[in-house]
């Protein structure tokens, strides 16, 4: 935590060198003594302090100073750190001044030069104020802040990847707080671009791409090396499975993710179907720990990094990244996992990100405390939302096209006991509205025919999945939906594929691709689970092995 500031202003040199040696000496080891020259460039400091959240705990300005005097300064500085103690340096004859500005700018002390000896004619006066300072200031975050609004797309993907990422941060709405909209406007220089992201080292990001932020915040975002052993695409619990049996050999192992790691399962507010964890896990405790293992065992992982295309040059495969780099391997996993459905309707594309939100229950739940929210989808993932959102909700309504959820039973009896949450059956959503958010949605009972309009704050979708395979879609055998086929999968007639040009048959998990591998969601003949995703990456790897051993 920095420490808080003292400031002693004076043009006069000798002065403020003396104010300076005195404040230092009784009050350096706990506060910050900055000297100033002048009121102009003092609150041009203030407004560094100010974009850091650093705190200042008294002004000890001089009356007497060209340009801007000490009262001036004080009624500026005052807006800015209006809990700041205010002392004013004064000679005999500026005492009217001094007397008046007590009323003007609340001055809390007017000291007479010259002050020797500190002991009796300034630290008393001081230690007095400052004690009451730290009585009553609250001291501020001194983490990352970001300021932006709830009904913005790039202010949501910044919440969400630094949560995915277990980064903290604090979050400040600018519709709802006058000092954050202001720090905005004067750091942004009325750019309507949000968010603004506050380091604590005082720099200033403006609506970052999640790689510059990556980078900015210390995340790995480019491979070390060009060439490993296994590559693997994505950090799914597949991928990171692969990853922690490939470290634990031995072999040289990069992850590559596109956003942050830990896939659909990292969004999962509480997995409670994954072996080991009575009662228990959320997804970003499973990520962290798996992450933690594979780092362990020496695996590189990226993030912010999209892997756009594969390709096979002789024994080796290439991996072509957003960045225009490539990183080469010997044997690649793809385990790029499954994404929701994104609604086909009008306004879906417009209002995402503000109050439609896809599989982010876990980001944006806190942020709507006490209002009434909607989720679409009757499966786990939309069961395990809508309880984690009626935490802090008013009311959650679960639309379900349907007669009947699919969810597990257990969640589907959670469900049901909970209090505030409603269950829509054989319901369609049929249109969104609302134009810089969304405010209502419209449904349809398909039943009884019936159309009904509900105002609401958001909607959580968790509807279809699919397989994000587009990067090898000209290279691998997919089904009509994209599923990646493998293994057994790919014979035709209890025959090799034409195009498989090896004689010996695919490995368990490979593609029709000898050295490609794919596991997890994004295989043909998943059950979307997070154990079996893991189950198959970890003999996913083992299958590796055995095709590394054939080059
Ligand atoms: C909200 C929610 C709750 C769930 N709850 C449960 C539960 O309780 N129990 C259970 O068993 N299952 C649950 N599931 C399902 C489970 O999470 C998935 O089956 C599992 O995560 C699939 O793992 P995966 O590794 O195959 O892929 P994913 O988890 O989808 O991970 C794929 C990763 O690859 C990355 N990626 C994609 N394309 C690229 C690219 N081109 N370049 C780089 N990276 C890329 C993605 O960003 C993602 O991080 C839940 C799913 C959701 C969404």
């Amino acid at each position: 935590m920095a420490k808080p500031v003292i400031f002693s202003i004076d043009d006069d040199p000798s002065v403020l060198n003396a104010v300076e040696r005195d404040l230092r000496s009784r009050y350096g080891q706990d506060y910050r003594i900055i000297p100033i020259n002048s009121g102009k460039a003092a609150l041009e400091y203030l407004k560094k302090l100010q974009q850091r959240n650093d705190t200042v705990a008294l002004f000890l300005v001089d009356q007497r100073m060209p340009e801007m005097n000490g009262v001036e300064f004080l009624q500026q500085a005052m807006l800015v750190y209006p809990q700041a103690k205010r002392v004013l340096l004064t000679a005999y004859a500026d005492t009217e001044a001094a007397i008046s500005s007590i009323n003007d700018v609340g001055l809390d002390y007017y000291l007479m030069k010259p002050w020797h000896p500190p002991e009796e004619r300034l630290y008393p006066v001081l230690d007095e104020l400052i004690e009451d300072w730290k009585m009553h200031i609250r001291m501020p975050y001194q983490g990352i802040r970001i300021a932006g609004t709830l009904w913005s797309l790039p202010c949501h993907e910044v919440k969400d990847f630094l949560t995915r990422h277990q980064i903290p941060y604090q979050w400040l709405d600018i519709e709802k707080d006058s000092e954050a909209r202001q720090l905005v406007e004067e750091t942004t220089s009325g750019s309507s671009k949000l968010p603004a992201i506050f380091l604590p080292d005082g720099r200033v990001l403006v609506q970052p791409g999640l790689k510059e932020l990556a980078e900015v915040v210390g995340l790995q975002t480019r491979a070390e090396l060009p060439f490993y052993k296994i590559a693997i695409i994505g950090s799914g619990p597949a991928g990171l499975a692969c990853a922690v049996y490939a470290g634990s050999e031995g072999y040289s192992c990069i992850v590559i993710e596109k956003a942050a790691p830990g896939g659909q399962a990292g969004s999962s507010p509480k997995i409670e179907n994954y072996l080991g964890f009575p009662s228990g896990i959320s997804g970003d405790d499973l990520t962290r720990r798996a992450i933690s293992q594979a780092k362990r065992f020496g695996v590189e992982i990226i993030s912010a990094q999209e892997a756009l295309e594969v390709c096979v040059k002789d024994e080796y495969r290439i991996i072509k990244l957003a960045d225009g780099t490539e990183i080469s391997c010997h044997a690649a996993l793809i385990a790029t996992g499954a994404s929701f459905h994104m609604l086909p309707m009008p306004g879906g594309d417009k209002l995402t990100g503000a109050g439609i939100y896809y599989g982010a229950a876990y980001t944006e739940a806190m942020y709507y405390k006490d209002k009434q929210v909607f989720v679409v989808g009757g499966a786990n993932s939309a069961a395990q939302g809508a309880l984690y959102l009626s935490r802090f909700a008013s009311k959650v309504t679960v639309l379900i096209r349907g007669s009947n959820m699919t969810a597990s039973k257990y969640l589907v009896d959670a469900l049901e006991d909970n209090e505030k949450i409603e269950l829509l059956l054989n319901t369609d959503l049929i249109e969104l509205k609302g134009d810089a958010s969304l405010a209502q949605i419209v449904v349809k009972n398909t039943v009884r025919n019936e159309v009904q309009t509900f105002d609401t704050a958001a909607l959580f979708v968790f509807i279809g999945v699919r397989p994000q395979s587009q990067l090898v879609a000209n290279l691998v055998r997919r089904d009509e939906k994209g599923y990646i086929y493998t293994g057994t999968d790919l014979m035709v007639d209890n025959k090799l594929p034409q195009d498989w040009p090896l004689d010996r048959p695919p490995f368990l998990f490979e593609t029709s691709v000898p050295g490609i591998f794919a596991a997890g969601d994004v295989s043909f003949g998943t059950n979307h689970r997070v154990a079996s995703a893991a189950g198959a990456g970890a003999i996913a790897f083992a299958m590796m092995k055995e095709y590394l051993k054939t080059l």
